[in-house]
Protein backbone atom coordinates (compact mmCIF):
# COMPACT_ATOMS: atom_id res chain seq x y z
CA UNK A 1 0.00 0.00 0.00
CA UNK A 2 1.70 3.41 -1.00
CA UNK A 3 -0.83 5.41 0.83
CA UNK A 4 -2.38 8.55 0.36
CA UNK A 5 -4.05 8.64 -3.22
CA UNK A 6 -5.51 5.03 -2.75
CA UNK A 7 -6.72 5.82 0.65
CA UNK A 8 -8.77 8.80 -1.40
CA UNK A 9 -10.05 6.85 -3.34
CA UNK A 10 -11.35 4.17 -0.98
CA UNK A 11 -13.02 7.16 1.15
CA UNK A 12 -14.56 8.09 -1.77
CA UNK A 13 -15.85 5.02 -2.89
CA UNK A 14 -17.28 4.57 1.01
CA UNK A 15 -19.23 7.82 0.65
CA UNK A 16 -20.63 7.85 -2.53
CA UNK A 17 -20.41 4.27 -4.36
CA UNK A 18 -18.02 2.38 -6.51
CA UNK A 19 -16.70 4.60 -9.42
CA UNK A 20 -16.67 4.50 -13.21
CA UNK A 21 -13.17 3.52 -14.74
CA UNK A 22 -12.89 6.96 -16.26
CA UNK A 23 -13.03 8.42 -13.31
CA UNK A 24 -10.89 6.16 -11.49
CA UNK A 25 -8.41 6.54 -14.52
CA UNK A 26 -8.70 10.12 -14.18
CA UNK A 27 -8.03 10.22 -10.72
CA UNK A 28 -4.69 7.92 -10.46
CA UNK A 29 -2.99 10.31 -13.65
CA UNK A 30 -4.64 13.58 -13.05
CA UNK A 31 -5.09 14.34 -9.49
CA UNK A 32 -4.31 17.71 -8.55
CA UNK A 33 -1.63 17.00 -6.18
CA UNK A 34 -1.03 13.08 -6.23
CA UNK A 35 -1.86 11.97 -9.78
CA UNK A 36 0.93 9.87 -11.99
CA UNK A 37 1.93 12.89 -14.22
CA UNK A 38 1.43 15.18 -11.56
CA UNK A 39 3.98 14.12 -8.89
CA UNK A 40 6.61 12.79 -11.94
CA UNK A 41 8.46 12.96 -14.96
CA UNK A 42 8.08 9.46 -15.99
CA UNK A 43 10.20 8.98 -18.80
CA UNK A 44 13.23 7.12 -20.28
CA UNK A 45 15.01 4.21 -18.90
CA UNK A 46 15.11 5.17 -15.00
CA UNK A 47 11.73 6.00 -15.19
CA UNK A 48 8.66 3.78 -16.07
CA UNK A 49 8.48 3.84 -20.00
CA UNK A 50 10.07 5.12 -22.95
CA UNK A 51 8.34 6.97 -25.92
CA UNK A 52 9.16 7.50 -29.31
CA UNK A 53 10.70 10.99 -29.32
CA UNK A 54 12.72 10.05 -26.21
CA UNK A 55 14.11 6.95 -28.56
CA UNK A 56 15.47 9.13 -31.11
CA UNK A 57 15.45 12.69 -32.80
CA UNK A 58 14.41 10.84 -35.83
CA UNK A 59 10.98 10.82 -34.42
CA UNK A 60 10.48 15.02 -34.17
CA UNK A 61 12.06 15.54 -36.74
CA UNK A 62 9.88 13.99 -39.00
CA UNK A 63 7.04 15.05 -37.07
CA UNK A 64 8.51 18.30 -37.66
CA UNK A 65 8.91 17.72 -41.26
CA UNK A 66 5.00 17.04 -41.63
CA UNK A 67 3.86 19.89 -39.76
CA UNK A 68 5.95 21.81 -41.92
CA UNK A 69 4.02 20.16 -45.18
CA UNK A 70 0.65 20.38 -43.41
CA UNK A 71 1.13 24.42 -43.13
CA UNK A 72 2.16 24.49 -46.95
CA UNK A 73 -1.09 23.07 -47.62
CA UNK A 74 -2.84 24.94 -45.66
CA UNK A 75 -1.66 27.96 -47.65
CA UNK A 76 0.34 28.55 -45.11
CA UNK A 77 -1.28 30.78 -42.78
CA UNK A 78 0.27 33.40 -40.50
CA UNK A 79 0.05 33.60 -37.35
CA UNK A 80 -1.11 29.73 -36.91
CA UNK A 81 -1.13 27.92 -33.62
CA UNK A 82 0.99 25.12 -33.70
CA UNK A 83 -0.21 22.81 -30.54
CA UNK A 84 0.87 19.89 -28.79
CA UNK A 85 -1.55 17.79 -26.54
CA UNK A 86 0.73 15.95 -23.83
CA UNK A 87 4.08 17.53 -24.37
CA UNK A 88 6.27 15.17 -21.98
CA UNK A 89 9.62 16.45 -21.20
CA UNK A 90 8.75 18.62 -24.72
CA UNK A 91 11.58 16.67 -26.73
CA UNK A 92 9.32 16.11 -29.72
CA UNK A 93 8.29 19.77 -30.37
CA UNK A 94 12.05 20.80 -30.08
CA UNK A 95 13.30 18.49 -32.60
CA UNK A 96 10.61 19.25 -35.00
CA UNK A 97 10.78 22.96 -34.54
CA UNK A 98 14.81 22.41 -35.46
CA UNK A 99 14.20 20.56 -38.42
CA UNK A 100 11.54 22.68 -39.25
CA UNK A 101 13.95 25.82 -39.46
CA UNK A 102 14.38 24.33 -43.02
CA UNK A 103 11.65 26.36 -43.74
CA UNK A 104 11.95 29.81 -41.26
CA UNK A 105 8.70 30.93 -42.16
CA UNK A 106 6.91 28.28 -40.61
CA UNK A 107 8.62 28.80 -37.36
CA UNK A 108 8.27 32.70 -37.34
CA UNK A 109 4.26 32.22 -38.23
CA UNK A 110 3.88 29.59 -35.59
CA UNK A 111 2.38 30.15 -31.96
CA UNK A 112 3.48 27.95 -29.60
CA UNK A 113 0.78 26.35 -27.58
CA UNK A 114 1.08 23.68 -25.01
CA UNK A 115 -1.82 21.66 -23.50
CA UNK A 116 -0.46 19.90 -20.22
CA UNK A 117 -2.21 19.24 -16.56
CA UNK A 118 1.48 18.32 -15.13
CA UNK A 119 3.44 21.19 -13.32
CA UNK A 120 5.69 19.24 -13.38
CA UNK A 121 6.43 18.55 -16.69
CA UNK A 122 5.33 22.29 -17.54
CA UNK A 123 8.52 23.05 -15.98
CA UNK A 124 10.45 20.18 -18.51
CA UNK A 125 8.97 21.74 -21.40
CA UNK A 126 9.94 25.47 -20.68
CA UNK A 127 13.54 24.12 -20.06
CA UNK A 128 12.91 22.06 -23.73
CA UNK A 129 11.50 25.13 -25.29
CA UNK A 130 11.51 28.25 -24.13
CA UNK A 131 13.27 29.85 -26.72
CA UNK A 132 10.08 29.17 -28.51
CA UNK A 133 7.74 31.63 -26.11
CA UNK A 134 5.12 28.33 -25.41
CA UNK A 135 1.90 29.07 -23.92
CA UNK A 136 0.50 26.20 -21.59
CA UNK A 137 -3.15 25.68 -21.66
CA UNK A 138 -5.25 23.18 -19.06
CA UNK A 139 -7.58 22.04 -22.14
CA UNK A 140 -7.02 22.75 -26.49
CA UNK A 141 -10.33 24.35 -25.44
CA UNK A 142 -8.40 27.18 -23.64
CA UNK A 143 -6.56 27.92 -26.90
CA UNK A 144 -7.12 31.02 -28.83
CA UNK A 145 -8.86 30.56 -32.12
CA UNK A 146 -7.66 30.30 -35.13
CA UNK A 147 -5.97 27.97 -37.45
CA UNK A 148 -3.94 25.24 -36.10
CA UNK A 149 -1.37 21.86 -36.37
CA UNK A 150 -1.55 19.65 -33.45
CA UNK A 151 0.36 16.87 -32.57
CA UNK A 152 -0.67 14.32 -29.79
CA UNK A 153 1.91 12.07 -29.48
CA UNK A 154 0.87 8.99 -26.78
CA UNK A 155 -1.86 11.81 -25.30
CA UNK A 156 -5.00 10.05 -26.30
CA UNK A 157 -4.11 6.67 -24.85
CA UNK A 158 -4.14 8.83 -21.09
CA UNK A 159 -7.75 10.20 -21.90
CA UNK A 160 -9.66 7.80 -19.48
CA UNK A 161 -12.16 5.02 -21.33
CA UNK A 162 -15.01 3.62 -19.80
CA UNK A 163 -15.56 -0.22 -19.94
CA UNK A 164 -18.62 -2.10 -20.05
CA UNK A 165 -19.00 -6.08 -20.08
CA UNK A 166 -21.93 -7.98 -22.00
CA UNK A 167 -23.04 -10.25 -19.64
CA UNK A 168 -26.52 -12.18 -20.46
CA UNK A 169 -27.20 -9.97 -23.25
CA UNK A 170 -26.95 -6.99 -21.83
CA UNK A 171 -24.43 -4.29 -21.39
CA UNK A 172 -23.27 -3.59 -17.62
CA UNK A 173 -20.72 -0.27 -16.39
CA UNK A 174 -17.70 -2.03 -15.15
CA UNK A 175 -17.18 -0.04 -11.48
CA UNK A 176 -14.08 -0.01 -9.16
CA UNK A 177 -15.44 -0.43 -5.69
CA UNK A 178 -14.21 -1.99 -2.36
CA UNK A 179 -14.01 -5.98 -1.80
CA UNK A 180 -14.99 -6.93 1.86
CA UNK A 181 -11.65 -6.87 3.39
CA UNK A 182 -11.37 -3.15 1.98
CA UNK A 183 -8.97 -3.67 -1.23
CA UNK A 184 -10.13 -2.18 -4.31
CA UNK A 185 -11.71 -4.30 -7.22
CA UNK A 186 -13.36 -4.42 -10.06
CA UNK A 187 -17.16 -4.77 -10.06
CA UNK A 188 -19.92 -4.50 -12.24
CA UNK A 189 -22.78 -1.84 -12.04
CA UNK A 190 -25.96 -4.01 -11.16
CA UNK A 191 -28.03 -1.75 -13.68
CA UNK A 192 -27.99 -2.67 -17.44
CA UNK A 193 -26.51 0.02 -19.57
CA UNK A 194 -29.44 1.58 -20.79
CA UNK A 195 -28.30 1.69 -24.81
CA UNK A 196 -27.30 -1.89 -26.93
CA UNK A 197 -24.30 -0.19 -28.55
CA UNK A 198 -22.62 -2.77 -31.03
CA UNK A 199 -20.36 -0.73 -33.03
CA UNK A 200 -17.98 -4.08 -33.99
CA UNK A 201 -20.84 -6.51 -34.55
CA UNK A 202 -22.64 -8.97 -31.76
CA UNK A 203 -20.67 -8.80 -29.22
CA UNK A 204 -19.92 -12.10 -27.46
CA UNK A 205 -20.31 -13.11 -23.93
CA UNK A 206 -18.22 -11.42 -21.60
CA UNK A 207 -17.11 -8.86 -24.38
CA UNK A 208 -15.68 -5.41 -23.25
CA UNK A 209 -16.72 -2.28 -24.73
CA UNK A 210 -13.82 0.23 -23.70
CA UNK A 211 -15.24 4.13 -24.64
CA UNK A 212 -12.68 7.12 -24.54
CA UNK A 213 -14.47 9.94 -22.38
CA UNK A 214 -15.82 12.95 -25.07
CA UNK A 215 -13.99 15.90 -24.20
CA UNK A 216 -10.29 16.16 -25.54
CA UNK A 217 -11.60 14.53 -28.92
CA UNK A 218 -14.62 16.36 -28.96
CA UNK A 219 -12.59 19.62 -28.66
CA UNK A 220 -10.06 18.22 -31.10
CA UNK A 221 -12.29 17.40 -33.93
CA UNK A 222 -14.53 20.30 -33.32
CA UNK A 223 -12.33 22.83 -33.34
CA UNK A 224 -10.47 21.80 -36.75
CA UNK A 225 -14.11 22.05 -38.58
CA UNK A 226 -14.50 25.11 -37.00
CA UNK A 227 -11.30 27.10 -37.78
CA UNK A 228 -9.60 24.90 -39.94
CA UNK A 229 -6.13 22.93 -39.61
CA UNK A 230 -5.35 19.52 -39.10
CA UNK A 231 -4.43 17.24 -35.76
CA UNK A 232 -1.62 14.56 -36.17
CA UNK A 233 -2.25 11.55 -33.43
CA UNK A 234 -0.39 8.87 -32.93
CA UNK A 235 -0.38 5.82 -30.22
CA UNK A 236 -0.55 2.50 -29.78
CA UNK A 237 -3.98 1.27 -30.26
CA UNK A 238 -6.80 -0.66 -33.17
CA UNK A 239 -8.78 0.44 -35.46
CA UNK A 240 -11.94 -0.56 -33.81
CA UNK A 241 -12.93 -3.91 -31.62
CA UNK A 242 -13.93 -5.44 -28.37
CA UNK A 243 -11.17 -5.84 -25.57
CA UNK A 244 -10.04 -4.98 -22.36
CA UNK A 245 -6.93 -2.79 -22.49
CA UNK A 246 -6.54 -1.06 -19.82
CA UNK A 247 -3.03 -1.62 -18.68
CA UNK A 248 -0.38 0.18 -15.88
CA UNK A 249 2.98 0.33 -16.03
CA UNK A 250 5.24 0.72 -13.82
CA UNK A 251 9.37 0.60 -14.26
CA UNK A 252 8.61 -1.01 -17.70
CA UNK A 253 7.00 -4.03 -15.77
CA UNK A 254 3.02 -4.89 -16.46
CA UNK A 255 1.36 -4.13 -13.03
CA UNK A 256 -2.12 -4.64 -11.88
CA UNK A 257 -4.04 -1.39 -12.44
CA UNK A 258 -5.99 -1.11 -9.23
CA UNK A 259 -2.44 -1.59 -7.39
CA UNK A 260 -1.30 1.75 -5.90
CA UNK A 261 -2.85 4.19 -8.22
CA UNK A 262 -1.04 7.18 -8.58
CA UNK A 263 2.23 4.94 -8.81
CA UNK A 264 2.22 3.84 -12.00
CA UNK A 265 0.99 4.86 -15.34
CA UNK A 266 -2.44 4.02 -16.52
CA UNK A 267 -3.72 3.52 -20.18
CA UNK A 268 -5.52 2.42 -22.62
CA UNK A 269 -5.02 1.47 -26.56
CA UNK A 270 -6.38 4.17 -28.22
CA UNK A 271 -9.68 3.39 -30.60
CA UNK A 272 -8.89 4.64 -33.55
CA UNK A 273 -12.17 4.33 -35.29
CA UNK A 274 -14.05 5.57 -32.52
CA UNK A 275 -11.94 8.90 -33.15
CA UNK A 276 -12.38 8.91 -36.57
CA UNK A 277 -16.29 8.23 -36.05
CA UNK A 278 -16.33 11.33 -33.55
CA UNK A 279 -14.39 13.29 -36.00
CA UNK A 280 -16.67 12.42 -38.40
CA UNK A 281 -19.01 13.19 -36.50
CA UNK A 282 -18.03 16.89 -35.83
CA UNK A 283 -17.49 17.84 -39.61
CA UNK A 284 -13.96 17.04 -39.69
CA UNK A 285 -12.29 14.56 -41.71
CA UNK A 286 -10.04 11.70 -40.67
CA UNK A 287 -7.23 9.73 -42.60
CA UNK A 288 -5.68 6.54 -41.60
CA UNK A 289 -4.75 4.82 -38.95
CA UNK A 290 -1.61 3.36 -40.71
CA UNK A 291 1.21 2.59 -38.94
CA UNK A 292 3.93 4.27 -37.16
CA UNK A 293 6.81 2.39 -39.27
CA UNK A 294 4.81 3.35 -42.16
CA UNK A 295 4.19 6.38 -41.70
CA UNK A 296 8.06 7.22 -40.96
CA UNK A 297 8.92 5.64 -43.90
CA UNK A 298 6.70 7.99 -46.12
CA UNK A 299 8.10 10.82 -44.46
CA UNK A 300 11.75 9.85 -44.77
CA UNK A 301 13.04 7.67 -42.13
CA UNK A 302 15.57 5.64 -43.96
CA UNK A 303 17.21 8.90 -45.84
CA UNK A 304 17.27 10.61 -42.32
CA UNK A 305 18.83 7.90 -41.00
CA UNK A 306 21.26 8.40 -43.62
CA UNK A 307 22.28 11.61 -42.80
CA UNK A 308 22.08 11.42 -39.21
CA UNK A 309 24.99 8.25 -39.69
CA UNK A 310 27.24 10.28 -42.00
CA UNK A 311 30.89 11.11 -40.21
CA UNK A 312 30.00 8.81 -36.70
CA UNK A 313 31.76 5.93 -35.86
CA UNK A 314 30.24 2.33 -36.05
CA UNK A 315 28.70 2.17 -32.57
CA UNK A 316 26.73 5.64 -32.85
CA UNK A 317 26.17 4.42 -36.72
CA UNK A 318 24.51 1.16 -34.84
CA UNK A 319 22.74 3.17 -32.42
CA UNK A 320 21.09 5.50 -35.21
CA UNK A 321 20.25 1.85 -36.97
CA UNK A 322 18.70 0.73 -33.73
CA UNK A 323 16.41 3.57 -33.05
CA UNK A 324 15.17 3.36 -36.40
CA UNK A 325 14.53 -0.64 -36.34
CA UNK A 326 12.61 0.05 -32.93
CA UNK A 327 10.41 2.79 -34.20
CA UNK A 328 9.70 1.38 -37.82
CA UNK A 329 9.93 -2.29 -37.03
CA UNK A 330 7.43 -4.89 -37.11
CA UNK A 331 8.67 -6.95 -34.30
CA UNK A 332 8.03 -8.03 -30.63
CA UNK A 333 9.26 -5.22 -28.55
CA UNK A 334 9.22 -2.28 -31.92
CA UNK A 335 6.65 0.15 -32.66
CA UNK A 336 6.19 -0.11 -35.90
CA UNK A 337 2.82 -1.81 -36.38
CA UNK A 338 1.60 -1.26 -33.11
CA UNK A 339 1.65 2.22 -33.12
CA UNK A 340 -0.01 3.96 -35.43
CA UNK A 341 -0.93 7.41 -36.95
CA UNK A 342 -3.99 9.32 -37.85
CA UNK A 343 -4.86 12.74 -38.99
CA UNK A 344 -7.74 14.44 -38.49
CA UNK A 345 -8.25 17.48 -40.92
CA UNK A 346 -10.52 20.50 -41.96
CA UNK A 347 -12.72 18.94 -44.90
CA UNK A 348 -11.06 21.49 -47.45
CA UNK A 349 -8.11 20.19 -47.24
CA UNK A 350 -6.78 17.26 -49.38
CA UNK A 351 -5.04 14.02 -48.10
CA UNK A 352 -2.28 14.84 -45.42
CA UNK A 353 1.29 14.22 -46.45
CA UNK A 354 2.11 10.15 -45.79
CA UNK A 355 -1.93 9.65 -45.82
CA UNK A 356 -2.25 10.28 -49.92
CA UNK A 357 -2.65 6.93 -51.23
CA UNK A 358 -6.28 6.86 -50.12
CA UNK A 359 -6.45 5.21 -46.81
CA UNK A 360 -9.81 7.21 -45.47
CA UNK A 361 -11.64 5.18 -43.00
CA UNK A 362 -14.57 4.52 -43.66
N1 LIG B 1 4.04 13.28 -25.97
C1 LIG B 1 5.05 12.95 -24.99
C2 LIG B 1 4.45 12.51 -23.65
C3 LIG B 1 3.45 11.38 -23.66
S1 LIG B 1 2.88 10.96 -22.02
C4 LIG B 1 6.01 11.93 -25.55
O1 LIG B 1 5.70 11.37 -26.58
O2 LIG B 1 7.05 11.70 -24.94
C5 LIG B 1 1.36 11.83 -21.88
C6 LIG B 1 1.48 13.32 -21.76
O3 LIG B 1 0.15 13.86 -21.71
C7 LIG B 1 2.15 13.84 -20.49
O4 LIG B 1 2.80 15.05 -20.80
C8 LIG B 1 0.94 14.06 -19.57
O5 LIG B 1 1.22 14.88 -18.48
C9 LIG B 1 -0.06 14.63 -20.53
N2 LIG B 1 -1.47 14.46 -20.19
C10 LIG B 1 -2.09 13.28 -19.93
N3 LIG B 1 -3.42 13.47 -19.75
C11 LIG B 1 -3.63 14.80 -19.94
C12 LIG B 1 -4.80 15.61 -19.88
N4 LIG B 1 -6.00 15.10 -19.64
N5 LIG B 1 -4.67 16.93 -20.12
C13 LIG B 1 -3.46 17.46 -20.40
N6 LIG B 1 -2.32 16.74 -20.45
C14 LIG B 1 -2.39 15.43 -20.21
Amino acid sequence: MSGRLEDEIKALIAAEGPMPVSRFMALALGHPRLGYYVTRDPFGAGGDFVTAPEISQMFGELVGLWAVAQWQAMGAPAPFALVELGPGRGTLMADALRAARLVPEFGAAARLHLVEMSPTLRAAQGRALGAAAPQWHDRLEDVPPGPMIAIANEFFDAIPIDQFVFRDGRWRARRVGLKADGALAFGLDPLPHGAEPAPYGPPAEGAVLERMVEGPALALAGRIAGQGGAALVVDYGHAGGYGDTLQAVRAHRWVDPLADPGEADLTAHVDFAALARRARASGARAFGPIGQGEFLARLGLAQRATRLKAGKDAAAQAAVDAAALRLAGHGEGQMGALFKAMVIAHGGLGAPVAFDTGEEVV
